[in-house]
């Protein structure tokens, strides 16, 4: 390998590489752009370009493309080389500014949710400076954000850094009162990623996997991962192989992936990146997902991504560690030293605890999908009610404020905010809850309830904007009060007591706390179908709309396509589970059965007194079942075409999780139970033992 220092961001335009190919005050200026999280002054953007251009040339590129992020929830490239026809036939490489900082694009085919009608389809992509240029596959990638002419974002990016200003804008105000000035408060994340790798010619042999990445079907093997024996297990050396290839692929992207482990499933691992800038981040976890699976292809294998690709062992999901840092890099999570760092802290921390109680629904939306569905609640990922750990410690002082009585955690206290310091409480001990959705780890909260899948874009969006305006409320009120520490103080007590129904610090899996959580008023959103309305309701459009990072009309496509996908997720799901039924299994369950049928015959033919019973035993249970397996074919045909296509997107969504994928978990009841009793030779293709043990 390469060094460190040669490989780390050789692939980016970053920094150095900017300082070294730029004019002085076009860099300054640059910086200063970036830093300020504003848009590239025009002027500059031409000399950026050429320059951009010259190093990416230097390095064997041909093409650029404006990278963006449409709200399929993946990436979108579209390549134009450098070239620009000179007289005579010939070409030069050209690459200018207008063309580094905006792009069209004739984009009709992504979803708009409305946004957008065809006769006007054309979008336009815009630069995010904030996030550097980068080299894939020969290709020059820059990062932007993309719009509709009539300025709608029609991406997971546009909304992400509207929900930045907003929530900088508010946390500098409240910065100020405790005469703290900061050009910016940034939302940092790091995301931790799961994923499964298995060989690729089974893979291959599987049409649910090919076409829906996850198994649709499959009975539990022998062994699961009740012995616990692959989290942090010695990594196979396939699988060495593949992080080597993939840590090393992500380094010269500038992705700080620092931490490989195995994972609580079979063939389930994780790698988590080091904290960074939220929009860096987004982009960073798509490239992460996008090089998992080319490098995966390369070792033979296949990366799946699916939240649940394998029933009866965890699926993977997604934790998005999250925070705020001030320009001068201190992060407001971080309790302080002093009074008055601690009542700041504790600011903050109010300031998400009313965020995720009044929010609690927007949350949770910007983690439903139909592959997530099947995690949360199924006791391997957090329920689907939002609730927040804060571990003993910080609970108690949050209740000795509240009461006004004595904290008896390190000696006895009076707490009164802004004049003592908090406790230092043991980091370690407010980790050890994984149940919790929404977790203060010490530092940050980690936010649990993502899909492997997922964009984090749009949970960072709900959590951003969230946060902003509990901000804008405390700004609003402590800006106008006479005594600060005293309205600080009242006001911090208040919120405790307003919202102390969100924090939970129990076993998010028990079934205690679901009936615990209903007597609090807490939601619990079970399904993708019940979450999606909650995008609707005023008090959500008003906090999207007063932050400016959603028009409502923006939150309604935004609405549609969330169910749109609901539904066409579930739609070709059925359609490969009827698919495999029809043309796999009921021919591998006939054809078995007409074997056994035959052997019996040949049995008693040979002579009628011997037995034949383990056949004819065999037979009977198989033909039971298979009759069975018949009828649930035809009901989920049934239920599938009486989909109720002219609906509205909310009808069909509650149809097809009332009635599409009960006919499917019935149709795959009776397929598991067929594979355990049909020969290994004669089933049409790999099992789970195949797919989660050989590797
Ligand atoms: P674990 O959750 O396994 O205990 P860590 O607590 O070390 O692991 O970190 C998990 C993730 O949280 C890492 O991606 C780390 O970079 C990230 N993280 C650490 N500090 C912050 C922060 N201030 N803001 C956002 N993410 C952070
Ligand atoms: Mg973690």
């Amino acid at each position: 390998m390469e060094s460190m220092e040669n490989l780390f961001g050789s692939n980016v335009f970053n920094d150095a590489e900017m300082m070294r190919h730029l004019p002085k005050d076009t860099y300054r200026a640059l910086r200063k752009t970036i830093e300020e999280g504003r848009r590239l002054d025009p002027a500059i953007a031409g000399v950026v370009a050429h320059a951009m251009k010259d190093w990416a040339i230097s390095r064997g590129v041909t093409h650029y493309t404006h990278w963006f992020q449409p709200m399929t929830g993946i990436t979108a490239e579209k390549h134009d080389a450098f070239i620009a026809p000179l007289p005579g036939g010939r070409v030069i490489e050209s690459f200018s500014g207008s063309e580094l900082v905006r792009g069209e694009s004739d984009a009709s085919s992504f979803p708009s949710g409305g946004l957008r009608s065809t006769f006007e389809a054309r979008g336009y992509t815009a630069w995010d400076p904030t996030s550097y240029a980068f080299i894939k596959d020969n290709v020059l990638c820059i990062p932007t954000a993309f719009c509709s002419y009539g300025g709608e974002a029609l991406d997971k990016k546009t909304p992400l850094l509207r929900s930045m200003d907003a929530l900088s804008a508010q946390a500098v105000r409240v910065l100020r009162l405790f005469g703290r000035e900061t050009a910016r408060v940034v939302p940092t994340v790091g995301p931790e990623q799961e994923y499964f790798l298995i060989d690729r010619k089974l893979y291959e042999k599987r049409l649910d996997l090919v076409m829906t990445g996850r198994t649709l079907f499959g009975s539990k093997p022998p062994k699961g991962q009740e012995l616990n024996d692959h989290y942090y297990g010695a990594i196979k050396p396939r699988v060495q192989a593949f992080m080597k290839d993939l840590n090393e692929e992500l380094w010269r992207l500038g992705v700080l992936a620092k931490t490989e482990h195995n994972e609580a499933a079979p063939a389930q691992h994780e790698m988590a990146p080091i904290y960074a800038v939220v929009n860096v981040s987004a982009d960073h976890n798509q490239l992460t997902m996008e090089i998992m699976k080319k490098v995966a292809e390369r070792h033979g294998l296949v990366c799946l991504l699916a939240e649940k690709p394998f029933a009866g062992v965890n699926g993977s999901g997604k934790h998005n560690n999250w925070s705020m840092t001030t320009s001068a890099g201190d992060n407001l999570l971080e309790p302080g030293d002093s009074p008055y760092d601690s009542a700041q802290f504790l600011l903050f921390l109010v300031a998400v605890i009313r965020a995720v109680d009044e929010y609690q629904d927007l949350l949770r939306v910007s983690v439903a999908s139909a592959g997530n569905d099947h995690r949360l609640g199924a006791n391997e990922a957090p329920p689907a009610i939002i609730s927040i750990f804060l571990g003993d410690e910080l609970t108690a002082i949050l209740q000795a404020l509240e009461s006004g009585e004595a904290y008896e955690g390190h000696g006895r206290q009076e707490m009164t905010v802004g004049v003592h310091a908090l406790p230092k409480f043991p980091r370690d001990n407010t980790d050890r809850n994984r149940t919790s959705p929404f977790a203060f780890t010490g530092n940050k909260f980690e936010f649990r309830s993502l899909g492997a899948s997922d964009s984090i874009a749009d949970c960072n969006v709900a959590l951003n904007a969230a946060v902003a305006e509990s901000l804008r409320v405390y700004a609003d009120e402590l800006e106008a009060a006479e005594d600060f520490t005293s309205a600080l103080h009242d006001l911090i007590v208040r919120e405790i007591r307003a919202h102390r129904r969100i924090i939970f610090n129990g076993n998010g899996y028990s079934p205690e706390w679901v009936a615990e959580a209903e007597k609090r008023g807490l939601h619990n959103l079970r399904t993708t179908a019940d979450a999606a309305p909650c995008l609707l309701e005023e008090k959500n459009i008003e906090l999207f709309r007063r932050h400016r990072i959603y028009t409502p009309a923006e939150v309604h496509a935004r609405y549609e396509i969330l169910l749109e996908g609901y539904c066409k997720v579930l739609n070709i799901e059925a359609e490969t589970a009827l698919t495999m039924a029809k043309r796999e299994i009921l021919p591998a369950a006939m054809r078995y059965s007409g074997k056994l049928a035959r052997d019996a015959a040949a049995i008693k033919s040979y002579a009628p007194a011997l037995s034949a019973r383990p056949e004819e035993k065999l037979l009977e249970e198989i033909a039971e079942e298979a009759a069975l397996f018949s009828d649930r074919i035809d009901q989920l045909r049934q239920a599938v075409t009486a989909i109720p296509a002219a609906a509205d997107v909310l009808t069909r969504a509650c149809y097809m999780r009332d009635s599409v994928l009960p006919a499917m978990a019935a149709l795959r009841r009776s397929a598991d139970a067929l594979e355990t009793e049909v020969a290994r030779e004669d089933w049409p293709f790999p099992t789970y033992a195949d797919l989660l043990f050989q590797i």
